[in-house]
């Protein structure tokens, strides 16, 4: 069963890797997305077709205020926030496959009382999948990641640490 993305601001701002079509947000969202490069990554997810905006039906508002009525989140989550859960209730409910990314620990605490999945950018590590090698500054020779040494044994310059993608 395919799953559906539900992605909070905090997944375009910390470079969430948008592999499938299946990506949703809502429409408040789109007004927390600021910064420059993350705003281009969102724009150009939209025209890739490979985000849609939905919104949510009021029910579905409804049905999380009275949850986070009893938690005690309610003061915590904003407007936008409380909009994302309640579309991942709406997913829910058409019984898809759903997971929530998001930073934000007041969102996450909520979707792990209402039992929906849920993962971090930052926090599980979910950027892409990144690996770290050492090069070499003089010669560019390249070493893994746990060779023990700061020089090159070729030149003897210094190694400094590179990200490479997977
Ligand atoms: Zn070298």
């Amino acid at each position: 069963m395919e799953t559906y993305y539900i992605l909070d601001a905090s997944a375009f701002i910390n470079g969430f890797q948008l592999e499938t079509k299946n990506n949703l947000t809502v429409p408040e969202i789109t007004a927390e997305i600021k910064d420059f490069e993350s705003r281009l990554k969102f724009d150009a997810a939209i025209e890739d077709g490979k985000l849609v905006i939905q919104d949510v039906e009021s029910k579905y508002i409804k049905e999380l205020n009275q949850i986070i009525s009893k938690s005690g989140d309610s003061l915590r989550l904003s407007g936008p926030d409380k909009k994302l859960i309640a579309l991942a209730l709406m997913i829910k409910d058409e019984n898809k496959n759903i997971k929530v990314i998001s930073d934000d620990y007041s969102i996450q605490n909520v979707l792990k009382i209402i039992g929906i999945p849920y993962s971090g950018v930052i926090t599980d590590g979910i950027k892409g999948v990144y690996n770290w090698k050492k090069v070499c500054e003089g010669c560019k020779k390249e070493y893994p990641d746990d060779y023990p040494f700061d020089d090159c044994e070729i030149c003897g310059s210094n190694l400094f640490k590179k990200r490479i993608k997977l």
